[in-house]
């Protein structure tokens, strides 16, 4: 029973099962037995209905149902089950506490909106399945219980019962064994893999999600791009019927970086980022001079049609750039009369040479941070994504992907005073770069990409190191002796003596890929049984305490008696 109306005469109720809803007639003048039993129906009973369908008579057609031209006259009805009042309306569209919806998730996923978000991730996975089926991808699956894999996160562990005082881990990724599948002569490998990562949850993440996980052999980046792009092209068509325009444009991280401040730029829409440092060299402005003396530069964006943006809204955007570590933000109205610190300053060649080189025409409104170079997209990167969305600059229902290459190898990890694989340790260095590994590690450039949609990062990817002598000059760069290395992936090291192939591969987030196309708000709702920003399954109460037997059989002493949390809020 999806809902009713009891017009006192005839009852309209709606019917509801996954093909859909469909209207049923209970009239007292043909049937008073029936209509006397459709007064008891109340909203998510289940019922059996046996009657004949009728053509709606004009007036009555519903053009918002897809069924809304035929109704139902029931001649038998049958309760099946009854429902108690349930906590939040399922057949109407409003806002509901997400705390009940995951309490009482069975009940959210009877919603049209859920309905249709399951059902548009089923047709992303059938045709992420299909295409690379067709591209002679075979699926493997990959162990649960296995053993740490860096993928940058804390693992998840599971004591092992039967080995007291050992644990697997749950695989941060199926990274090792898609490598190992290459050098097992695989070829070609995909999985829709579950990847589990115990992380300080932040808002939209989830301990444990799903990836489209694939591996090649005998590639460059460029045919891993090539293939995962046109896979991405094939899911965005078969869910929402948009086409992705092939190739996706190429950027180096250092262009993403000082164009739009960000390593995942959003381009659907354009505000880049420029430098007119050497357009602004000698210009009686002591912040800039400043900049420029110290070796730095000033950077700019223009903002579409903003010249007239108020004295509030410029303050505001100048909090933001100081909060995103900018000395001060500098700003130029570029209407019939030139606005800001700078009118009496800039003549009118040079206000167009700006605009020229910031993409720009008059009438924007010219942003500038000084500083040093990375520091000052940063600001300004921050400040474009901020500003498209207070102006409207984005345009509704668009995809924009990129590819973002050429990351840093290593970053370093100033806690720790030691440098670490930016994307994980399996990447390939670029071989242009390979000689600096030890003596500039900061230096060196990956053979490594992500695949960014709309300003998230859709994944990552990259060649792998397949040679014995390079994986262990990497280990060592990020400070893992060779007996360490032994001891932790020795059969990785071992299995690259037997005649490894080169490969590559990437991995793209299956969850966040749904929510972009669903349009949803969060991870939460392209999920059936998602988890709390807090890691908590509010329906089935996970975690829990377990029972003292089982600890004790797995050999496990608690040092706390009982949980240190027990909020489970979402
Ligand atoms: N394993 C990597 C990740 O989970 C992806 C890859 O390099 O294929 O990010």
């Amino acid at each position: 029973m999806h809902q009713t109306r009891d017009l006192g005469g005839l009852i309209f109720v709606e019917l509801r099962d996954w093909t859909g809803v469909v209207q049923v007639v209970f009239n007292p003048a043909v049937d008073s037995r029936l209509h006397e039993q459709a007064r008891e129906l109340r909203s998510e009973f289940v019922v059996a209905v046996r009657g004949r369908v009728r053509r709606r008579a004009p007036e009555n057609v519903n053009p918002r149902l897809a069924t809304g031209e035929v109704e139902v006259v029931p001649e038998a009805l049958e309760l099946l089950n009854r429902s108690k009042t349930p906590p939040f309306y399922i057949a109407e569209g409003n806002e509901v506490d997400e705390t009940l919806r995951l309490r009482y998730r069975y009940l959210d996923l009877r919603r049209p909106a859920m309905q249709a978000n399951l059902r548009l991730r089923h047709r992303l996975l059938k045709a992420i399945r299909d295409f690379l089926d067709a591209e002679g991808f075979v699926e493997v699956e990959t162990p649960d219980l296995t053993r740490s894999t860096p993928e940058g996160a804390r693992d998840f562990l599971v004591p092992s019962r039967t080995n007291p005082g050992t644990f697997y881990a749950l695989p941060q990724s199926p990274q090792l064994f898609k490598q190992l599948l290459m050098v097992g002569g695989v070829g070609r490998y995909y999985q829709i893999a579950r990847c589990f990562r115990d992380e300080d949850l932040r808002a939209d993440r989830q301990p444990e999600f799903t990836q489209i996980d694939l591996e090649m052999s005998f590639v460059e980046a460029e045919d891993v791009q090539d293939v995962t792009e046109r896979m991405l092209a094939a899911a965005v068509e078969a869910t929402v019927g948009e086409r992705l325009a092939l190739p996706l444009p190429r950027l180096t991280w250092a262009e993403a970086m000082d164009r739009y401040g960000s390593d995942k730029p959003d381009l659907r829409f354009g505000m880049a980022v420029a430098d007119a440092g050497d357009l602004l060299a000698g210009l009686d402005f002591a912040p800039f001079r400043q900049a420029l003396e110290r070796g730095g530069t000033v950077r700019a964006l223009a903002v579409p049609g903003a010249a007239g943006a108020s004295r509030r809204q410029i303050d505001a955007w100048t909090e933001l750039a100081r909060k995103a570590g900018a000395a001060g933000l500098v700003w130029l109205g570029t209407g019939e009369e030139l606005r800001g610190p700078l009118r009496e300053r800039l003549e009118r060649e040079r206000v167009a040479r700006l605009l020229e080189r910031a993409g720009g025409r008059p009438g924007d409104l010219l942003l500038m941070v000084a500083g040093e170079p990375r520091q000052a997209s940063l600001v300004l990167g921050r400040l474009r994504l901020q500003i498209a969305a207070e102006l409207d600059l984005v345009p509704p229902g668009r995809f924009a992907a990129a590819w973002v290459t050429d990351f840093p190898l290593l970053e370093w990890n100033e806690e720790e005073g030691r440098w670490e694989a930016a994307h994980h340790p399996f990447t390939m260095p670029n071989p242009e770069d390979l000689e600096r590994l030890e003596s500039d590690p900061g230096s060196v450039r990956a053979l490594s990409y992500d695949l960014v949609l709309n300003g998230y990062e859709l994944g990552s990817g990259s060649i792998r190191i397949h040679r014995r002598e390079v994986q262990q000059r990497l280990f060592r760069a990020i400070g893992i002796d060779e007996e360490r290395a032994r001891q932790r992936f020795g059969f990785l090291l071992e299995a690259f003596e037997y005649g490894a192939p080169p490969h590559g591969g990437v991995a793209l987030g299956v969850d966040r890929i749904a929510m972009i196309l669903a349009g949803a708000a969060s991870l939460r709702d392209v999920i059936a049984f998602p988890k709390t920003a807090r890691g908590a399954d509010l329906m089935m109460g996970a975690p829990s305490e377990v029972d003292p037997g089982q600890l004790e059989e797995l050999g496990i002493a608690l040092r706390r008696p009982g949980p240190i949390v027990a909020d489970h809020g979402a």
